[in-house]
């Protein structure tokens, strides 16, 4: 049973778990959570064949991780078991226009959370940012596009991989070389937006 961090966003969450699991294998793993272009939305969903994955998590679980690791706010008390239902058992929500950004990560934080603990999570903070507030740099983001290193086109899950591992998914590059900054131009940059905007 893999426990949620504190400051974990739950996109990052949900694929450090089936990732573990040995449940990554095509980008079609990764529907609901993150799109094949790096989209996530404010509430993951999960398919029924992920499902199994978290069902150690408990009503108490997943109250605490939707009010503490998701950037969605709740108008009404009571909404958490929709809430729930909704990102573990695909139920519909009234409101289908859920907020939509990219996962980011900040290759520093990374580093940091691989030292001091062993492994890397998502932080809840990077969705309302393109750079991070710790060290205050621009953060990188999954994409599927072209490895900086080798120039080899990945998927976002080839991209997921080398992210969370710092290592290119075709080459011997480490060192996150393979990454590249967040680009903010004048056509892309609706397409960047953070979750508050
Ligand atoms: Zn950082
Ligand atoms: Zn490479």
């Amino acid at each position: 049973m893999i426990k949620i961090k504190d400051d974990e966003l739950i996109h990052g969450y949900l694929t450090r778990v089936l990732s573990i699991a040995g449940e990554l294998h095509q980008v079609r793993d990764l529907a609901g959570i993150v799109s094949s272009s790096g989209v996530i939305r404010k509430l993951p969903k999960l398919n029924e064949q992920k499902i199994k994955y978290f069902n150690y998590l408990t009503p108490k679980d997943i109250d605490h991780m939707l009010f503490n690791n998701t950037p969605y706010t709740y108008a009404q008390t009571g909404l958490t078991n929709i809430v729930g239902d909704y990102i573990l058992n695909g139920r519909q929500l009234e409101n289908k226009r859920i907020a939509r950004t990219q996962l980011r990560y900040c290759i520093e934080c990374f580093k940091e959370q691989i030292k001091n603990h062993g492994h890397i999570w998502f932080r809840l903070s990077w969705g309302y940012s393109v750079d991070c507030e710790i060290h205050k740099t621009r953060m990188c983001h999954l994409r599927q596009f072209t490895q900086e290193c080798c120039h080899r086109t990945v998927n976002i899950l080839d991209n997921y991989k080398s992210a969370t591992s710092g290592k290119c998914f075709f080459c011997p590059c480490t060192n996150w070389e393979f990454a590249t900054d967040v680009h903010l131009g004048d056509w892309n940059k609706k397409n960047y937006h953070t979750f508050w905007k």
